[in-house]
């Protein structure tokens, strides 16, 4: 079982998958430096659960097993294990200023556990059991999973099974007696090269012809088939410098996606939890998505703490906190953050219970978190970048400051004030230019699905009707007119 940062480090250089990174295949993910701080990110995940401090966010009691679990890999069963999930989320953030990946795969078996449930009520399959068994292989590992929901999707005015290639929408290319033989994609996986499995799903809601494209399953890492190709992101080549202008070099920025190929990729039935099912394609993702978004205030509840922190020191150190535009700006972030933050919150308080008996956040509540987060970590930026001063966008190289030749020019004319020392400065002002680029930015607006997706459950949750009655009532309109 995987216990320590070691552990898990060890865990994945035994996997031997395929993975690339720039054209080229990479013989071990734990010492390129390209994907070390993504996993330095994720590894945090395993030591907080070990510090008795943090147990309680950290960990939780299995209710397949009895025992003692990490909380990633555990399925929710009250209002206030989804509080906790939120809260844990905060506090990681505070240690990594970056994404830990590993949600996406707990958020994954917790959608699929309500719904393989609905699915053996209607068809009498009995995916529901061999969900439960995987789910205790993963918490008695301590495994990472990748959610691995989203396809390529193509020509987006065309449905999967209407595409000109086929592949473009992960499918079931063969049924056989030992199980089904899958083949498609699937794009912008978080955590992917540092995980152990996938749990793949459908992308959307489905029609009965896409019924080939209907399959849920589980699939590791290194099965034959599988390829991984790392995704690029913003000033990503100073994580292999390793130096300072990394701004947050021992935990990257955002997660590390990768696209991954899966080329005629075998899995048995036993690993199978949906094949054929349109009907629950789309009650599938909208399940996973709610639990995607419930996490957004507090992931990034949780770095907006550090930015203001951040931009709070910057301005101490360049002799401008006591101005009072400095101090009402600080404010307006703060105000930002903890109203993502409130929004986790309430659609964990207002949560319910499945048929299944595990708990799920308010729809509507977890939407409305994610889409102010799309807005509210734009601005959050915009008021850093604001305080930080146009210096974060035209600072030397490191190198310079260490230059035997220049070094003692940046030392000089990059002063704050005299008793803070100007590599410190710089350190902070990179941090602040890591937190706030393009990659941070875009995951901010489009991971766990793009602001329209959430504006769609709006009109689907919202219940205008039940409005619109509200307002006849008060104008005195009777219902029949
Ligand atoms: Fe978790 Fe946030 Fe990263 Fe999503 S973006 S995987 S919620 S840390
Ligand atoms: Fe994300």
């Amino acid at each position: 079982m995987i216990k320590t940062k070691e552990d898990y480090i060890n865990s994945l250089k035994k996997l031997n998958h395929v993975v690339y990174y720039r054209g080229k295949r990479v013989a071990d993910v734990t010492a390129h430096p390209a994907f070390v701080p993504h996993i330095n990110a994720a590894a945090k995940t395993y030591e907080l659960a070990l510090k008795p401090d943090h147990e309680d966010l950290m960990t939780a009691t299995s209710h397949l097993t009895g025992k003692k679990i990490n909380r990633f890999t555990h399925v929710h069963q009250s209002r206030e294990d989804l509080i906790k999930k939120v809260q844990m989320l905060r506090l990681i953030s505070h240690e990594t200023g970056s994404c830990y990946q590993r949600c996406v795969g707990f958020d994954a078996m917790n959608s699929l556990y309500g719904v393989t449930y609905e699915i053996d009520e209607k068809h009498g399959t009995s995916y529901h059991e061999r969900l439960k068994k995987f789910i205790a292989y993963i918490q008695e590992n301590n495994f990472m999973v990748v959610g691995s929901m989203t396809d390529p999707k193509g020509d987006r005015s065309k449905g999967p099974s209407q595409q000109a290639d086929p592949d473009l929408f992960t499918h079931v290319a063969k049924k056989t007696d030992p199980g089904v033989v899958i083949r498609g994609a699937k794009a912008h996986q978080t955590g992917a090269v540092n995980s152990h499995e996938m749990l793949i799903m459908p992308t959307q809601a489905l029609r009965p012809e896409d019924k080939d494209y209907a399959i849920a399953c589980a699939v590791p890492v290194n099965a034959p088939g599988v390829t991984m190709i790392f995704g690029r992101q913003t000033n990503e080549e100073r994580k292999l410098e390793q130096g300072m202008d990394a701004g947050n070099p021992e935990f990257g920025l955002v997660g590390g996606e990768a696209l991954v190929v899966l080329e005629d990729v075998f899995v048995p039935w036993e690993r199978v939890f949906m094949c054929g099912e349109v009907e629950f394609a789309g009650l599938l993702v909208e399940r996973f998505a709610s639990l995607h978004r419930q996490n957004y205030g507090g992931c990034k509840g949780g770095l907006t703490d550090v930015l203001v922190g951040a931009t709070a020191l910057a301005a101490d150190y360049q002799g401008t906190s006591q101005a009072s535009h400095v101090r009402d700006k600080l404010a307006e972030m703060i105000h930002l953050g903890e109203t993502i933050y409130t929004g986790s919150i309430a659609c964990s308080a207002m949560g319910h219970k499945t048929k299944a008996g595990n708990w799920e956040p308010d729809t509507l509540l977890a939407n409305t978190t994610k889409y102010n987060v799309t807005k509210n970590i734009y601005e959050v930026a915009r008021l850093a970048h604001d305080l930080a001063g146009g210096i974060i966008a035209t600072l030397p190289f490191e190198d310079d400051l260490k230059s035997p030749e220049v070094g003692k020019y940046v030392e000089k004319y990059l002063k704050g004030v005299s008793d803070v020392p100007t590599e410190d400065r710089i350190r902070l002002l990179r941090l602040i230019e890591n937190m706030t680029g393009g990659t941070a930015l875009v995951e901010s607006m489009h991971g766990a699905g793009s602001p329209q997706a959430q504006k769609v459950m709006y009109l689907r949750s919202g219940n205008i009707e039940q409005k619109k009655k509200l307002a006849k009532k008060l104008a005195k309109i009777s219902e029949k007119k």
